[in-house]
């Protein structure tokens, strides 16, 4: 029987280790923190319930994820946005849509330019944004959406890379359309549950010794032997393992390509949906500053709740302040765009994942390497025995949950056709 060591346990690495064991193979994963999950967490807030501080949303369009809730029996909680948004700085209703329109429109003519137009070559996102002809407003509300989701500034992303990664985001419902009653975290635990003790918590891999043969991987507590190792982890993390021999230089170069973006997650919970009684949503969509987010992530109406998410550079430049500065900055932003009410919360999480050691900053690491086209098929190909996956490689849906079950799945293609039949 093939022996494979998984290293990290999010859901790209469990979802790998459950198709490999599935062909056949002993399969043993490694993660460093007390929990699995990864970028998908959850813990207690100030009133002892059980929130998701991590990934949480999905939706129809992404049908991995949503056949393993289904399979797993997970109760999906369908997301209410009725009512209106509010747009900050403060503006009619009508000029909010006109620059939401325009930032769209603006997103769709830069994916309709291929990655590899030599018209893009050497730009960022920031060099083509000024390159645009729409009003001031339309590229301020396009530039809050890209640094809200990528979570880095435009100044470093390349465009060829937004494209190529935006193009992958196929859905054509809202992303946000549903999250698990039971945590986005707890479906995460019942596939670790399924693989039962092979999985080993806190145990970091800290090198990993490869050859022909096969493979070493080293904790501080214990030596693995295996035939192959998939390094279920996102590209900045990986690359801070010790690998012996080095890495091939192009794969080494793939690998530092990468930056992780930054993004603090706030979950303000209230007495009651106070923003529904004004006919409101719950969504605000700031311009200024840009990356600040908020929408109703309530359970159902005993639970009104906000998420309010900060990303990219206003995230790095929040963090220095410390948590207190985070939660009045929340407050204060929230208070001014839905009213006195939103400054008395029952209870206020922050979860700031910026340099978070175990996962990156954010969502997903993003090349900022402007050379680095290949970067993403160099890390895929790996230098067999040793494999890489993560949610950031995905054919769809990069940086989503959808997407580390996809790479994960895929990852375990190649590896079981350089291990031949392992049955
Ligand atoms: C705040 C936030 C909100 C998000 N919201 C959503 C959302 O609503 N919907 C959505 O689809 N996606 C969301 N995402 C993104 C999504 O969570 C991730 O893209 C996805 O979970 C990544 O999975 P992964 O397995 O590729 O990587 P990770 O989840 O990062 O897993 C990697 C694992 O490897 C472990 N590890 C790292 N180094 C080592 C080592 N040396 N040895 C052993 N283990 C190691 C880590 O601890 C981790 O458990 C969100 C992410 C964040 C941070």
């Amino acid at each position: 029987m093939a022996k494979i060591v998984v290293v990290g346990a999010g859901f790209c690495g469990l979802s790998a280790a459950l198709a490999l064991r599935q062909a056949g193979a002993d399969v043993t994963v490694l993660e460093a923190r007390e929990r699995v999950g990864g970028r998908v967490e959850a813990y207690a807030n100030g009133l002892g319930e059980i929130i998701d501080t991590g990934g949480q949303f999905i939706c129809d369009d992404m049908p991995e994820v949503m056949k393993r809730a289904r399979h797993n029996g997970a109760t999906l909680v369908e997301s209410d946005f009725s009512g209106n948004y509010v747009a900050q700085p403060e503006t009619s209703l009508q000029e909010a849509e006109r620059a939401r329109a325009g930032s769209t429109a603006l997103r769709e003519r830069m994916n309709s330019l291929s990655p590899d137009d030599p018209s893009l070559s050497g730009m960022t996102v920031a060099d083509w944004l000024t390159l645009q002809d729409d009003p001031d407003e339309v590229k301020a509300a396009f530039r809050t959406m890209i640094e809200g989701l990528w979570c880095v500034s435009l100044e470093l992303m390349p465009a060829w890379y937004l494209i190529d990664n935006d193009r992958r985001i196929t859905n054509e419902v809202g992303e946000l359309q549903y999250s698990l009653a039971g945590t986005m975290q707890s479906l995460a635990d019942q596939l670790a549950e399924e693989l039962g003790a092979s999985v080993r918590l806190a145990e970091p891999a800290t090198r990993i010794e490869h050859a022909d043969g096969g493979v070493r991987v080293q904790t501080d507590v214990a030596c693995y032997e295996a035939d192959a190792v998939l390094v279920a982890v996102p590209p900045m993390t990986a690359q801070r393992i010790d690998y012996q021999p080095p890495l091939p230089p192009r794969l080494a170069q793939a690998l530092g390509a990468w930056q992780s973006g930054a993004v603090i997650k706030v979950l303000a919970r209230y007495a009651r949906p106070f923003w529904r009684e004004k006919g409101l949503s719950g969504m605000v969509t700031w311009r200024e500053p840009s990356g600040l987010f908020a929408f109703d992530s309530s359970r159902d109406s005993n639970h009104a709740q906000l998420a309010f998410f900060i990303g990219g550079p206003l995230a790095v430049a929040w963090s220095r302040y410390g948590e207190q500065a985070i939660r009045d900055a929340a407050k204060a932003k929230l208070v001014i765009a839905l009213g006195p009410e939103a400054g008395e919360p029952l209870d206020m999480t922050i979860r700031n994942w910026t340099d978070d050691r175990w996962s990156g900053g954010a969502y997903s690491d993003v090349i900022i390497d402007m050379a680095a086209r290949d970067a993403e098929s160099v890390i895929r190909a790996g230098a067999p025995p040793l494999f890489f996956a993560s949610s950031e490689l995905s054919p769809s849906f990069p940086g989503y949950i959808e997407g580390a079950i996809v790479a994960g799945r895929r990852a375990t293609t190649g590896i079981l056709s350089m291990l031949g039949d392992i049955d």
